[in-house]
């Protein structure tokens, strides 16, 4: 309950913002979606996202890579709303379901211009490797194409890029993407992952994406 009344308080402060805004210079709001790294109120874990061999997390990575987009979508005068952040790495919930659902219905309670959900892959191959991009609906075809593009350049093969029925993409009305930066499971990707130069060059790569595709 407590945590609905702390969303529902930023949602109207983020609408208030939006609303003091000149209408004729519409600002652009991005919801960036760490994945994982969710706990029940007793605060048993919910949700920790994949974890390597060598005990690499996924939650751990998503969220030094998503603040790090955060900054960069900032520093160009881009709103953001973070769904994790260092302050707050975990979430409560006790529904799986209803909580991977909530965050991209925010995104749509916002208007966000985007919703990006960032995870890291894992296999139980080890040899696996490459980024991928999930999206759903036409309307976050463009945006797909773009984070193709963009972490294509970054030498780490492609493992999928299709469209595909997840909770976040099957939520979302704004244009969504999910995408996995890599695999953990791969120890040479896992030791790139786990780099803050790499996961700056990554949050780097994101940033083009949403530069090629929205206005702002
Ligand atoms: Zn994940």
């Amino acid at each position: 309950m407590l945590l609905q009344k702390i969303v529902a308080a930023t949602v109207l402060t983020l609408l208030a913002a939006r609303g003091a805004q000149a209408s004729s210079f519409p600002v652009s709001l991005f919801v960036i979606d760490s994945g994982h790294g969710v706990r029940t109120p007793s605060g048993a874990p919910l949700n920790v996202g994949a974890v390597s061999p060598s005990g690499v997390s996924e939650a751990a990575i998503n969220v030094r890579v998503s603040e790090r987009v955060a900054a960069l979508l900032r520093d160009q005068g881009a709103r953001v709303v973070l769904t994790r952040s260092f302050v707050r790495p975990f979430r409560i919930a006790i529904n799986l379901r209803r909580d991977n659902r909530s965050r991209a219905a925010l995104a749509n309670r916002l208007g966000a211009t985007a919703f990006v959900a960032i995870h890291c892959d894992s296999s139980l191959d080890p040899a696996r490797r490459g980024y991928s991009v999930f999206w759903l609906r036409e309307n976050s075809l463009a945006l797909a194409r773009n984070m193709r593009a963009a972490l294509s350049t970054l030498g780490l093969g492609e493992s999928q890029f299709r469209q595909r029925d997840l909770a976040v993409t099957s939520e979302a009305r704004v244009p969504a993407v999910l995408v996995e930066l890599g695999f953990i499971s791969n120890p040479a990707q896992a030791a790139r992952l786990l780099s803050p130069s790499f996961q700056d060059v990554e949050a780097h790569a994101i940033l083009r994406a949403l530069k090629a595709t929205f206005d702002f």
